[in-house]
């Protein structure tokens, strides 16, 4: 049922249409955005349903779900992207099934992520709310945590990743993640990406400067409860 191809089609093709509008109203080219389809609690029948229909980048929040839907999926070619908190002592393990890491907030992170192996690409995510116990780092600490992450061995800084707060308007949200990311860029010229946009507010996300969208339900259709 929630791999109703007829559903996941309507779906993507409105997601696919909202996308290009929102890209032309900010006269961007809609092929610099890169829509990553978030398919957290959703069974793996549903990603090769959407894999079948081209999508090719999919994300997961939850390590243990992530790294068996991998290991499920391993015959399919595609980029898993951990968008999820990520804890040091799982994050090491993320690279193995992981190719683009969303949510490096804290040194631990980091220093778990070394490795003179392969570079795993990442943002840094940032938290937008008082809140510490959120996700991200606050801004204070962006330059420093940037700095560290351009020195680390294994990483590769894409860019900054956030999620807007409940309580703000995304579009202001947005355009703070888009002055963040100056900032990065100042360190890093090629970090240039922004991880932003759900499925209620991409567009918003889009006219500030996204370049890697998240969404879930919106083409999913409701996630079924947490298993
Ligand atoms: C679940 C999730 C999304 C997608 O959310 P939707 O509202 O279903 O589009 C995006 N980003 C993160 C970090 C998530 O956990």
């Amino acid at each position: 049922m929630s791999a109703d191809i007829t559903q996941l089609t309507s779906r993507l093709e409105i997601v696919r249409g909202g996308v290009a509008d929102a890209a032309r109203a900010a006269g961007r080219d809609s092929a610099s955005i890169t829509t990553i389809v978030v398919t957290k609690f959703h069974p793996v029948a549903v990603i090769r349903a959407l894999h079948d229909l081209g999508i090719r980048d999919f994300g997961e929040n939850r390590h243990q779900e992530a790294k068996d839907k991998a290991a499920m999926l391993a015959d399919l070619d595609m980029t898993w992207h951990f968008v999820g908190q990520l804890q040091s002592k799982k994050a090491r393990q993320a690279r193995s099934y992981a190719q683009v890491i969303h949510s490096l907030d804290r040194d631990s992170v980091v220093d778990a992520l070394v490795s003179r192996d392969r570079d795993v690409d990442c943002f840094i995510q940032l938290n937008l709310t008082d809140d510490q116990g959120r996700g991200g780092v606050l801004p204070g600490d962006l330059e420093r945590l940037a700095e560290k992450v351009v020195a680390t061995e294994g990483l590769r800084l894409l860019g900054v990743m956030a999620v807007a707060p409940l309580d703000t308007e995304p579009r202001a949200a947005f355009a703070q993640v888009r002055q963040a990311s100056d900032r990065v860029r100042a360190i890093d010229p090629a970090a240039t990406s922004i991880s932003a946009g759900m499925s209620g507010d991409y567009r918003e996300a889009i006219l500030e400067g996204a370049t890697h969208l998240r969404i879930g339900s919106a083409i999913t259709g409701n996630r079924p409860p947490a298993g």
